[in-house]
């Protein structure tokens, strides 16, 4: 059975995706990829939203409602539901996703990286941004984030693998949606997994590449705008199925993600799968 890798781009609009993610759009022309406009739960804020697409729920259902809430995850998520069926998770991604599935507290000099298989996320790499500003956006380098999750998914071949890149969010933050840096960011974002998502694919991943939010020309996120809603859904996976001129909802991620590893699907995900 072919696994599962999410790739999470930090506040990578839909339009911004389609005009400079060369790699992605070349791939949906190439029919080795298809993509769909999705749109995301309410608030378009990261925390919330990371959690929506773990959970299958909207915020104001999981209680996640801004990044200052964040808490460990306390609803059936993709990471929990595997791991009670007794299959292996990884991820590399911002220390968020420690705090919500990994069962403690980040601190980085504990968990920085994790290979331990009794772990709820057992191969994990996470970076912080501590330092983040102006002067030093504090980003890892995409290549090196795809290389890591490479690492993992070679060594270690979790049923699930999560690849979560920061970079176009914060760029956005700094010199708004409407900028060369953060449309040149969403191309670096791009160019790198055109390096990993073909060894991702030769070595039995089904990968599905999509945004939390979207950014606006304020180089803000969280409100009902269809820069900050609409975001892009790529699937490497035959799998996946849906008319292809829908507008899918952010909330079937989860429960697709579960049926595609023929795992069980909790009630709590209502979203019908895409399958
Ligand atoms: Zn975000």
């Amino acid at each position: 059975m072919r696994k599962i890798c999410l790739i999470i781009i930090d506040g990578l609009r839909n339009d911004t995706a389609l005009a400079e993610c060369g790699f992605l759009t070349a791939s949906t022309e190439a029919k080795t990829a298809r993509h769909w406009k999705m749109i995301s739960c309410l608030p378009t804020i990261s925390a919330p939203l990371y959690e929506t697409l773990h959970t299958g729920l909207a915020p104001s259902d999981h209680g996640i409602t801004s990044n200052e809430a964040l808490r460990p995850s306390n609803r059936p998520n993709v990471f929990s539901e595997l791991k009670q069926a007794g299959r292996a998770t990884g991820a590399v991604a911002h220390s968020y996703f420690h705090t919500l599935y990994g069962g403690s507290a980040f601190d980085p000099f504990d968990h920085n990286e994790i290979d331990d298989p009794s772990a709820s996320v057992p191969h994990a790499r996470y970076y912080s941004l501590e330092g983040y500003g102006r002067a030093n956006p504090a980003l890892p380098s995409e290549v090196d984030l795809c290389a890591q999750a490479w690492a993992i998914a070679h060594r270690k071949a979790p049923d699930y693998l999560l690849l979560h890149s920061s970079s176009c969010d914060t760029l956005g933050h700094f010199y708004t949606s409407d900028s060369a840096e953060y449309r040149t960011q969403a191309w670096r974002v791009d160019n790198a997994l055109s390096r990993l998502v073909p060894r991702l694919v030769g070595a039995g991943y089904d990968v599905l590449v999509t945004a939390d939010h979207g950014m606006n020309a304020d180089g803000h996120h969280g409100g009902d705008q269809p820069g900050l809603r609409e975001v892009p859904f790529f699937a490497f996976c035959d799998r996946v199925k849906a008319p292809i001129d829908a507008v899918l909802d952010q909330r079937a991620i989860a429960p697709t993600v579960l049926a595609l590893l023929r795992a069980d699907v909790p009630d709590t995900m209502t979203a019908k799968p895409l399958l």
